[in-house]
């Protein structure tokens, strides 16, 4: 099978070029050019299997440059072993008659990133050999949460690779900083940088067009890549717990073989959602894909409407994975609802890159309006489904998954639909202690880590085992450099 740029089908590559690459030449997204199917007797044949046998199942039918004893073996490194505090990986919770929930934050770092970044390296690595690649890989990343923290993981102790995280000194919350100061590993580096996201992040791209720098690496026998959203290696694992999701529904006699569900899924990058489209291209029984943000309700608009408009007031708000008003991946859902038309994927991107908006057309927009359907919450609301879940239902939520549940409120309110509804959690709500805390109405917080053990206490939920051991845990990097410094960081980490 062959990949293919979502702004020129003409440049064709095999899946671990794609994987290597992250990204196409003319700045498009690596996309299949063609979608496998999943019968429904092959869906019923997965229901006994493994998280990771399932993942081998799907992401096989996508690699045919890797065997299935390669994908095995990621499967057994990524999701086996004891980094996720389930057997299930990714287990699926019954809340009310046709309302499930779809954990995705059992894994090292207690949110959904996980679910790829687990397995990305893997496919990363492999790729890389497949290409005679001989050099390590440094992968770079600036990060205002949780990417930083889950590519930390992943990436930890894997063969052949480095890794640093640069983090604004002023943008993460006390926990996400001692999560990544306490990072363990031999191959990774953590630094934090004077200033906001914008200057790690603008310190981190001056790093890759560096090219005294890379020529100097590349005699140390190292290059740069990244770990973010839109390399297909991210996309492909979060195929998977759509279909696993199925899988257990049918299992567990919650829908009977072929029967439709809705997916309600919290969204920023659009990574997530266009996982759960493809799983529906692919035959799973997905009826309405529901778009759920929070105050930057970009895509609420713009599913809506057909009108994607960037230029508007940015908030910060208590689900911070969401505060996106660029949605990268949303390319890939343009590519496939224009009928694969690179040309037309191409104007859209040069129109949002010189005017910060785009009209699709009506053709795409009637698609659009079969498939999705979209809506928002402010923070004030998202407090108070996090209250409501926890009175009426006894689950604890964390604020992006009861944005997701209060958008599924609007919309059966509206439609009237009682399809099966599968909602999407993605971070454990310990990840956000003050703001789940102050839902359930306690006003006097504990300080730094006892936040923790305060939220167990009122809950009687246990802290999840990764954020409990950071109390004891040693803080292994300090460092603080402004911008123009970040350099020498990688040159001494890459000695
Ligand atoms: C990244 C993230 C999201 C958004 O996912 P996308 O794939 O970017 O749409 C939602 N919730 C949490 C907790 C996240 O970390």
């Amino acid at each position: 099978m062959y990949y293919v740029s979502t702004r020129n089908k003409n440049q064709r590559m095999p899946a671990a070029q794609a994987i290597a690459q992250g990204l196409a030449a003319d700045g498009g997204l690596l996309t299949p050019e063609v979608f496998p199917k999943l019968s429904q007797n092959a869906l019923e044949s997965m229901k006994e299997m493994s998280y990771q046998q399932r993942a081998v199942y799907v992401m096989g039918t996508f690699l045919d440059d890797f065997t299935s004893s390669e994908l095995a073996g990621f499967a057994a490194k990524a999701y086996g072993g004891g980094k996720f505090d389930v057997k299930e990986v990714a287990p699926v919770r019954r809340v009310d008659g046709n309302t499930h929930c779809l954990e995705l934050w059992h894994g090292p770092t207690c949110a959904f990133k996980d679910m790829a970044l687990q397995m990305l390296p893997h496919l990363l690595t492999a790729s890389l050999v497949k290409n005679q690649e001989s050099k390590t890989v440094c992968i770079l990343v600036a990060t205002s949460g949780d990417t930083g923290k889950a590519a930390l993981e992943g990436f930890r102790d894997v063969d052949k690779t480095r890794i640093l995280v640069f983090y604004p000194k002023d943008g993460v919350s006390a926990i996400q900083q001692l999560q990544m100061s306490t990072q363990q590993g031999e191959n990774v580096g953590v630094c934090a940088v004077v200033g906001n996201f914008d200057d790690a992040q603008t310190g981190v791209k001056k790093l890759f067009s560096d090219e005294a720098l890379r020529e100097q690496l590349a005699g140390r026998g190292y290059f740069f890549s990244s770990a973010n959203s839109i390399n297909w290696g991210r996309v492909l694992p979060q195929i998977v717990y759509y279909v696993s999701a199925y899988c257990d529904l049918m299992r567990d006699g919650a829908v009977e073989k072929g029967e439709l569900i809705n997916v309600c899924v919290p969204t920023g990058n659009f990574g997530n959602i266009l996982a759960a489209y493809y799983a529906r291209e692919m035959g799973v029984p997905i009826g309405r894909l529901i778009c759920a943000s929070n105050s930057n309700n970009v895509l609420t608009d713009f599913l809506n409407t057909g009108l994607y408009d960037r230029n508007r007031t940015f908030y910060n708000t208590m689900s911070p994975s969401m505060d996106i008003l660029i949605s990268s991946n949303l390319e890939r859902l343009l590519f496939s609802l224009s009928g694969r038309d690179d040309g037309q994927v191409r104007d859209y991107m040069a129109q949002l890159a010189a005017e910060g908006r785009y009209q699709v057309s009506d053709t795409i927009r009637k698609k659009i309006s079969n498939i999705f359907s979209a809506g928002f919450c402010d923070d004030k609301q998202t407090q108070q489904v996090i209250g409501q879940m926890w009175r009426e239902h006894n689950y604890l939520i964390d604020p992006h998954t009861a944005v997701a549940f209060d958008v599924l409120g609007q919309y059966r309110a509206q439609s009237g639909d009682t399809t099966p509804t599968l909602v999407v959690s993605t971070a454990s709500p310990f990840k956000f202690c003050d703001s789940v805390l102050g839902a359930l109405g306690v006003t006097e917080l504990a300080p730094g880590t006892e936040i923790l053990d305060q939220l167990s206490q009122v809950t009687g939920a246990p802290v999840p085992p990764p954020l409990a051991a950071l109390k004891e845990r040693a803080v292994r990097f300090d460092g603080c450099v402004t911008k123009e410094h970040m350099v020498d960081q990688v040159l001494e980490m890459l000695k």
